[in-house]
């Protein structure tokens, strides 16, 4: 008993004081990213011929945050003239088409439904749906369980049960094999219910959009009301998207 309390003491307090306390990422960390206005066409479109999701808009000069994987490829290519991503992690957007951007997204808050929050602001359970995932979207939902990120402090939970949820968190680009258990999983649920897209593949398809093998579009199937950006997701992109779409 003596240890383990002597061990307490030496580890400290080590739960994250965000969102009290700003978190600074590192620099590697590829972010929300901000489009240089005055960059050429020509310029333009090289990045996209090496952008490997197609997610540049050429002519208007965008990106399409839920077909980037933040491979930086477009970045080292322009060598900044074009894009530089920040390490601005709240990339999270209450509909598709805020997520085409020059970098100046939306507020989430403004844009969130007012009766969710009223509803599932001090109680929010989760069914984690993995809907072909390659386990990193999957890996990185569940460090915000680890001590440092504590997110049942919120009033958060991921459940086992459908029936026990408000809502499915769903990673992957939705194989078709997956595609039944998937909407037997949201029928379960009681409404109203709340519907997020976690990462490329379940907003767009990520790397897999366009096979034959898979739905690679949630809103396809369900109406979509959180998109998380990412390839994975970072934890504290979930969060926040959580905490401000919801509290
Ligand atoms: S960072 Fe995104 S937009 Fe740029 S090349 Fe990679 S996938 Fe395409
Ligand atoms: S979005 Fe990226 S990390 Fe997430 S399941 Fe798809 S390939 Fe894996």
């Amino acid at each position: 008993m003596l240890k383990i309390i002597k061990n307490k003491l030496e580890q400290g307090y080590r739960t994250s004081k965000y969102p009290k306390t700003p978190i600074t990422l590192n620099k590697r960390y590829r972010g929300v990213p901000q489009i240089k206005k005055n960059c050429s066409a020509a310029l333009i479109s090289k990045c996209a011929d090496v952008c490997p999701q197609d997610a540049i808009d050429v002519e208007h000069g965008l990106i399409d945050l839920g077909r980037c994987v933040f491979c930086g490829q477009c970045e080292t290519l322009s060598k900044g003239d074009f894009v530089t991503f920040t390490q601005n992690f709240e990339l999270a957007a209450a509909k598709r088409e805020h997520l085409l951007t020059d970098g100046n997204l939306p507020r989430l808050a403004d844009n969130a439904k007012a009766h969710f929050k009223k509803l599932f602001g001090r109680s929010l359970q989760l069914r984690q749906v993995s809907a072909a995932g390659c386990n990193a979207c999957e890996a990185d939902t569940n460090v915000l369980n680890t001590p440092f990120f504590d997110l049942s402090r919120f009033g958060i939970q991921f459940v086992a049960s459908p029936r026990h949820a408000d809502g499915i968190h769903v990673t992957g680009p939705i194989s078709i094999n997956m595609r039944a258990a998937l909407l037997t999983t949201y029928e379960a649920v009681p409404a109203p219910k709340v519907v997020i897209a976690s990462g490329s593949c379940a907003i767009s398809g990520g790397p897999f959009r366009g096979s034959p093998e898979v739905v690679g579009d949630l809103e396809k199937l369900l109406p979509v009301d959180l998109f998380i950006p990412g390839c994975p997701p970072h934890p504290l992109t979930t969060l926040h998207a959580l905490l401000n779409y919801f509290k």
